[in-house]
């Protein structure tokens, strides 16, 4: 064991990733999670069950390690700033403040002249006629989405009217783009205008939850290199620490949009553990915790389903994988509809 320990909030599939990529370069690791059936429980070295503003046991886990990073980004920033206080946060909470809350993530990308769907904050029922122009659009809370959860697709005033949205929350409307398709970046930053950056990523979406992805994506070279500079140009002026990911929509234009950041690794990533010599999640342990930056070579073309409630069961019994076949459980104690309980790499 090296001496090195790095902490992780949240304890889902992409905390069990981390952890299970820690562990290869011999690095420690310790979850905090709030719940107690955490997957990544499995993976890690110490699990630490603990609801997020329990300050013992954020002293506890921060003296536990040298680096602390997250698997999510709904953490709530006092949490961060807290573990930030006593052990290095990465990437910076103030990063996370932006990119939690859809918009001040708009405001911010499009600040940096980089596209995004024509969007509104939606406050209060009398707002509602003014709103025609973006519709039909896509109805989001401003906070705590995830795999299309708190998402609507809205048609007309009537709709909206119909909905009762409890304005204890924010929402923003977003214009509906016309896809052709969507892609995401994947760049790991290891400080000023010192990155990896994977090829992009074509993914497709079912009911809102990424299903597919695979290299190399079907894009013109313009979208490939254009792809590429606004995800950099983005990493750089959030001075990101870490493996982040840009998830992009292509309209039947050709335009490209920036659709939203996720300031972690990513699912469309999760065929870069097989594809790549480093993967995501090595890359990112590997910023945070200040270790050397190796150049990054694509091993094979490759795509990636995910497994989705009882999906994954067919894998745990009679299914065989051929020799060009991954395939990760994620352990989850309960299989759920909608939930992500797996995936299959296979290297094309
Ligand atoms: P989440 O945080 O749940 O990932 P996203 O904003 O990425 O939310 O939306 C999930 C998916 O829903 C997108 O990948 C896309 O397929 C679809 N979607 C969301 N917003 C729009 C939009 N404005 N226009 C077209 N499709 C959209
Ligand atoms: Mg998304």
């Amino acid at each position: 064991m090296s001496e090195i320990g790095l902490g992780i909030i949240g304890g889902g599939q992409l905390g069990s990733m981390l952890a299970a990529a820690a562990k290869k370069i011999k690095i420690k690791t310790v979850i905090f999670s709030d719940d107690n059936d955490a997957p990544a429980q499995n993976f890690c070295d110490e699990f630490i069950y603990a609801t997020y503003n329990n300050k013992e046991k954020i002293i506890e886990f921060a003296n536990k390690v040298d680096f602390i990073t997250f698997e999510f980004e709904n953490i709530p920033y006092e949490t961060l700033k807290q573990m930030n206080e006593l052990k290095p946060v990465l990437p910076k909470p103030s990063v996370n403040r932006i990119i939690q809350h859809r918009l001040a993530e708009k405001d911010f990308i499009n600040n940096l002249n980089i596209r995004t769907t024509r969007y509104v904050a939606v406050e209060k029922q009398s707002d509602f006629e003014l709103l025609i122009d973006f519709l039909p659009g896509m109805l989001k809370t401003t906070t705590l989405g995830y795999d299309g959860k708190g998402q609507h697709l809205i048609k007309s005033v009537d709709e909206l009217n119909s909905l009762n949205l409890d304005f204890s929350r924010g929402y923003i409307l977003e214009k509906l783009v016309k896809l052709k398709k969507e892609i995401s970046i994947i760049i790991t930053r290891f400080s000023k205008n010192n990155y990896e950056i994977y090829e992009p990523i074509e993914n497709i979406h079912e009911d809102q939850i990424l299903k597919y992805s695979k290299i190399p994506a079907e894009i013109s070279n313009k979208i490939f290199n254009q792809s590429k500079e606004w995800a950099i140009t983005i990493a750089e002026e959030l001075k990101y620490i870490g493996t982040m990911c840009v998830e992009f929509f292509i309209d039947r234009n050709e335009n490209l949009y920036v659709n939203e950041v996720a300031p972690r690794v990513h699912n469309s990533g999760h065929l870069t553990i097989n594809a790549y010599n480093v993967s995501q999640f090595e890359n990112h342990i590997r910023a945070v915790c200040g270790l050397d930056k190796i150049p990054i070579k694509k091993l094979s073309n490759a795509k990636m389903i995910n497994l989705i409630g009882s999906q994954i069961l067919p894998y745990r019994k009679e299914i065989k994988l051929d020799k060009n076949q991954f395939l990760f459980d994620y352990l989850k104690k309960e299989v759920k509809q909608k939930r992500k309980m797996g995936h299959l790499t296979t290297l094309v």
